[in-house]
């Protein structure tokens, strides 16, 4: 079992619900000492996606099913800054369409938008209207024609709810994407996973003021519920929040570690933090100040859906049911992955034990990251000019003594006891090849959560 403070509070909401799952079965009681532990799985999801509902591509219905259709276990479709609620609507993200004649949508529900003449990022296309009607048939999409214009109607989260979700096999979580940003355009993003409410986005003049008034506000928002706060994609557009900023708020306890457009428009800064360098300065001044460690995500974020997915988390749970999959989030046992998987994660004691789930014969690594106590703290600011691909920045470059190879294992299974000078271990797989990229690039790659 794992052992961290976290896991010590997952462990007891695990047992109120192995109670709960077995209160019904027969043949079982506590005095025949007959109860066991509840069997855990391994669920694959991707907490981090858009579709038509804001500047996604495809209409909710086809990329739902794309997830279903794909192995997923479990998806929250986050648009930006809006919820798929039954309200009627004409606006959202980046566009505007109200009717002409407002009387042909009388008794309607739910957002609308208008085919747009012409491709082009965020716009609904007739093509993407096609590919739904062919998966799914004619009835599948509602239009209603208008002052020369189409309106096609936005599945709601409730309908895709009842068309698509399984018992057992795929759930759909509810949420959103906050977007927004500075007034010099550094943006900070965030998703509220697991509400049905969205506030506006609150704009300040820093990063860190921006997640901690987010945070704050959600607090408040979504009082009594349970959801989870991810900090998304740190360096997309460019080191747009920084390590710094986390270390500030150690409240913030989840971000993205690999997101799918990160390195799409801009390239990193060769000298500048990379996301497993980011999580690491964090992480390392998490564990020295005796703070909860950040947990890192992998989502896909897609919009386009013309490429397969670079990242998505598996989680471990009893089953698949959302106050689990949060539950199990929260405490950190879930990892991030781009192609590889383990089969075991064990923070025992003072020791971290992987196991790949080998799927594919080749060459396997398994790398023990973390930091020493007495690393360098300090960091440097870079400044970097406007360019064609960049906007000025000011980047924040740290000591190379943080987030280093503790121990490198060859093969797939490997284990790695905290040593009394360590702050903190994590477990990043590989499978080995000539053209293996560092950091978060490396492919296929998976990524235990860090432990003390
Ligand atoms: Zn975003
Ligand atoms: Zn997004």
């Amino acid at each position: 079992m794992l052992k961290n403070i976290s896991r010590r509070d997952f462990l007891k909401t695990s047992a109120v619900m192995a109670g709960a799952v077995f209160a019904g079965t027969k043949g079982l009681s506590s005095d025949q000492g007959a109860v066991a532990a509840p069997t855990n799985h391994w669920f694959k999801g991707n907490l981090h996606m858009h579709n038509q509902w804001s500047d996604g591509e495809p209409l909710p219905q086809w990329a739902v099913d794309w997830y279903k259709s794909h192995g997923y276990h479990f998806i929250c479709p986050s648009d930006h800054n809006i919820f798929q609620s039954d309200e009627l609507r004409f606006d959202g993200f980046r566009f505007e369409n109200p009717p002409s004649d407002r009387d042909a949508f009388r008794g309607q529900t739910s957002l609308w938008k208008v085919i747009s003449p012409a491709p082009g990022w965020p716009k609904l296309t007739q093509a993407h209207v096609d590919e739904t009607i062919e998966r799914f048939g004619k009835d599948s999409v509602r239009m209603i024609t208008v002052g020369g214009q189409t309106y096609v109607r936005m599945t709601p989260f409730s309908e895709l709810e009842t068309q698509f979700a399984e018992p057992g096999k795929f759930l759909l979580i509810p949420g959103y994407e906050q977007t927004g940003g500075c007034p010099n355009d550094q943006q900070v993003h965030v998703n509220f996973i697991n509400v049905r409410e969205v506030f506006p986005y609150i704009t300040a003049e820093t990063p860190k003021e921006i997640l901690e008034r987010t945070f704050a506000k959600g607090l408040e928002v979504y009082d009594g519920q349970q959801y989870l706060f991810t900090a998304n994609h740190p360096l997309w557009r460019y080191y747009d929040y920084s390590p710094a900023d986390l270390i500030a708020l150690p409240q913030i306890r989840l971000f993205e570690l690999n997101n799918n457009d990160i390195a799409k428009g801009f390239d990193a800064h060769p000298q500048g933090w990379k996301p497993e360098q980011f999580w690491d300065v964090v992480n390392a001044y998490r564990a020295a100040h005796g703070q909860s460690l950040l947990l890192g995500m992998g989502s896909d974020d897609r919009h386009s859906y013309s490429e397969p997915p670079k990242a998505w988390s598996v989680v471990r749970a009893a089953s698949l049911r959302t106050k689990e999959l949060l539950d199990a989030i929260s405490a950190g046992d879930f990892y991030a992955s781009n192609g590889l998987d383990f089969e075991e994660i064990q923070f025992e004691g003072r020791t971290l034990s992987v196991k790949i789930n080998v799927r594919e014969e080749g060459r396997y690594r398994i790398q023990f990251v973390g930091t020493k106590k007495g690393y360098d703290p300090s960091s440097r600011v870079v400044e970097v000019e406007k360019g064609p691909r960049c906007p000025a920045r000011k980047i924040d470059v740290y000591s190379d003594s943080i987030g280093t190879v503790l121990d490198s294992v060859e093969g797939t299974e490997g284990a790695y006891t905290l040593k009394p000078d360590d702050l903190y271990v994590r477990a990043k797989i590989v499978k080995v090849a000539e053209n293996l990229e560092p950091d978060w690039q490396s492919k296929p790659a998976a990524w235990t959560q860090p432990y003390c």
